[in-house]
């Protein structure tokens, strides 16, 4: 394979938000074995759950983009080329959820709990999510947010916020901000 071509291929293979290629993954492994009669040894899975969260070293962001499987980070398909080529959006925002979807909306999980039934995982794992406040009305709860995404367009960032949104979505505002500053460990001394 030529170089460029390698370097293609691997383009995702880094941070996101500061092309560190210094990453890291954090493995969360639990396991239920059988136990093999004869020797002792760990047998067959009855189950298993692997967690699995790939880290930026230098700026310490978490790596949405990039999943663990059979011991090797790959790109997660339908993400990694909007969030590598993409530049920065900021939206303000509302989404109005059902109230039963918030678990909790005081307290210190309530950000998290409000971004998640805002936007599900997108909130709490992909996007940078901002809860301003929330309000109560009725049976519903509209949360007022700033989110910041990546995409490679306006539209892009609108669609891919619509598809996220559990609730109605109103977008107020959307602004491209500049990409922040790549990190210094990159290969340059
Ligand atoms: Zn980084």
């Amino acid at each position: 394979m030529e170089p460029a071509e390698r370097e293609t291929t691997r383009s995702w293979l880094r941070c996101y938000r500061c092309w560190s290629q210094n990453l890291e993954v954090q493995v969360h492994y639990e396991g239920i074995h059988r136990i093999d009669p004869a020797t002792g040894e760990r047998a067959d899975v009855v189950d298993e759950l692997q967690e699995a969260v790939v880290q930026c070293l230098d700026c310490m962001h978490d790596q949405p983009h990039l999943g663990f499987s059979n011991g090797r980070v790959e790109p997660i398909a339908d993400r990694w080329e909007r969030m590598i080529a993409g530049t920065p959006w900021v939206a303000s925002c509302t989404v109005t959820v059902d109230a039963d979807q918030v678990e909790v909306c005081s307290g210190p999980e309530a950000a998290d709990a409000l971004s998640h039934a805002a936007f599900g995982d997108h909130g709490t794992h992909e996007f940078f999510t901002h809860v301003r406040f929330h309000k109560h009305d009725e049976d519903e709860i509209v949360v007022h947010l700033l989110v910041e995404l990546y995409a490679r367009s306006s539209e892009e960032a609108t669609e891919v916020l619509e598809q996220a949104a559990r609730g109605r979505l109103a977008i107020t505002s959307l602004a491209e901000e500049s990409r922040p500053p790549a990190a210094t460990g990159e290969e340059r001394h």
